[in-house]
């Protein structure tokens, strides 16, 4: 029978597994793409927005395309050179721009598939339900009620949108979801006293853009933790040799499971060859939730040369070895794991250079403070009332920069997920997430249940797409 396949949204994850497709080739059939957006290809980070929203990371782990670290780099080429991070010594461009790659990405991929012979159809509508028509045919429904049939689906949905954790939506001056910052950071007089909810990469792009418009009013960032991502180092070339997805799996084979504990061993391991000191490192991971967030980051900024190679093993492997490693990790140590939540966070998706120096330098002027231990926010008079463990205060603006949980069900996929649910098809994982219940259902991204409790990145998006492709096309042979 003929290979059909539907692809349920059409950000990084469409993009990567297309592209795996392309290049798995398999005997030709039909794929449709479903995208509500009109900015296709970009998903929710990297559509049109200020130049100032800048992506996360280095070029080498930005590539959509699983193991060919320099394809986003080749891509870019001297289209980088603008936009240079001088401390990191690399490109690191607007999110827009990297969103031109995934389109060109995408659109070359579709034209190696036309040309195998593929019928390739984007339909501009939501999903919003799907049930099983046969044993190996899904029949999906679009929101203006038209019919679709498929073999194999693979849902590309993306994330959840922040939560509304202090129940302020509707209120004035309240941004419930800041993306994208050129239509929300608008609206916000220069000379507000703004609360920014949450201290995370989020928070971090909210203030590099409200100072690059030349915003003169306070600005806090309010949290629980009051911890402030890490702060990415210069590239030193390493390629880890212990912490890998080998001798992980090696570990497994021996002994039917792998800990923590083998885990530690694994980069005491590689941090001993590199001849550095492992409990130093440790303690120093230790105090990101207890040391003061201002010391720290200007510890950190001064440490971008810094050539040791703990923080940098960690920070690549917790995407590319990690997600492998947690599905294997007995629960309690999931539990261990994450009671280091913050800290895991924060190392795992770091700020840039060029966002942290700015960061800085409105922390020592004072226009900037971050405030842990935040209780309640309240909207009353037109303003915004603020109780912490530090006193309470009042904004004129706040600004929600909270993280989704991990596998939180995206809005746009609500409907299409209790479909699942339903029939039966998919569960939802107890760690948040969906785990389909049929081989011919599949989900990249951060809505694939059972995966690790940091967010996906490009690079761990991309393994799994390459993952899918290759489920679909050997299920063809
Ligand atoms: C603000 C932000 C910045 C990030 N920056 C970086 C970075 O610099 N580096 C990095 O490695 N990672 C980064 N990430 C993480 C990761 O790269 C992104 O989350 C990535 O874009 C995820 O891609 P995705 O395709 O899974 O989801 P999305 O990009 O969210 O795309 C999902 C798409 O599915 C569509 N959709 C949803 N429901 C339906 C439906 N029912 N029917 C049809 N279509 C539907 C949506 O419209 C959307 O276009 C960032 C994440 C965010 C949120």
């Amino acid at each position: 029978m003929e290979m059909n396949i539907a692809i349920v949204g059409a950000g990084a994850a469409a993009v990567g597994l297309l592209d795996a497709l392309a290049a798995t080739a398999g005997r030709p059939g039909a794929i449709t793409v479903f995208e509500p957006s009109p900015h296709l290809w970009r998903g929710r980070p990297y559509g049109p927005d200020l130049d100032t929203v800048l992506v996360n990371t280095p070029p080498a782990i930005m590539s959509i395309r699983h193991l060919d670290f320099g394809h986003y780099a080749t891509w870019l080429g001297a289209r980088g050179t603008a936009h240079l991070d001088e401390r990191l010594g690399q490109p690191l461009v607007p999110r827009a721009l990297y969103g031109e790659y995934l389109a060109h990405t995408a659109e070359a991929a579709l034209a190696t598939l036309r040309e195998d012979g593929w019928r390739v159809r984007i339909v501009t509508a939501r999903v919003t339900g799907m049930a099983r028509s046969t044993a190996t045919t899904w029949s999906l429904r679009t929101e203006d009620g038209q019919g679709y049939e498929a073999g194999h689906v693979a849902l590309c949905v993306g994330g959840g949108t922040p939560q509304d954790l202090y129940g302020l939506g509707g209120a004035p001056g309240f941004v419930d979801d800041p993306y994208p910052l050129a239509r929300t950071l608008d609206r916000i007089p220069s000379g507000s006293d703004i609360a920014v909810i949450g201290s995370g990469l989020t928070a971090v792009d909210v203030v590099v853009s409200l100072a690059a418009r030349g915003h003169t009013g306070p600005i806090t960032l309010l949290s629980r933790s009051g911890v402030l991502p890490h702060v990415w180092q210069r590239p030193v070339g390493h390629r880890p040799q212990h912490v890998t997805a080998e001798r992980v799996a090696a570990l497994h084979r021996r002994h039917g499971v792998v800990t923590l504990d083998d885990l530690i061993a694994l980069l005491r391991a590689e941090l001993a060859e590199a001849g550095e000191d492992f409990d130093a490192f440790v303690a120093e991971l230790l105090a990101t939730e207890t040391e003061d967030p201002v010391r720290r980051l200007r510890a950190q900024l001064a440490a971008v040369d810094d050539s040791r190679i703990g923080r940098r093993v960690l920070q690549e492997t917790a995407h590319s070895v990690g997600p492998y490693a947690w599905r294997l990790l007995p629960q309690p140590d999931r539990l261990r794991l994450g009671q280091h939540f913050r800290t895991a966070t924060s190392l795992a998706s770091p700020m840039v250079p060029v966002n942290a120096a700015t960061v800085m330098r409105l922390l020592d002027s004072g226009q900037l403070t971050v405030t842990a231990g935040v209780r309640k926010i309240e909207a009353a008079d037109g303003v915004f009332r603020v109780y912490g463990d530090a006193g309470d205060r009042t904004s004129d603006v706040v600004v929600n920069a909270v993280n989704p949980p991990q596998g939180a069900i995206p809005r746009q996929a609500g409907q299409l997920v209790t479909a699942l649910l339903a029939d039966g098809s998919a569960a939802l994982h107890p760690a948040g997430g969906l785990l389909p219940a049929d081989p011919r259902l599949h989900v990249v991204g951060d809505l694939a249940g059972g995966g690790s409790f940091i967010t996906s990145s490009i690079a761990g998006i991309a393994a799994q797409a390459a993952r899918v492709a290759q489920a679909i096309v050997t299920d063809q042979d």
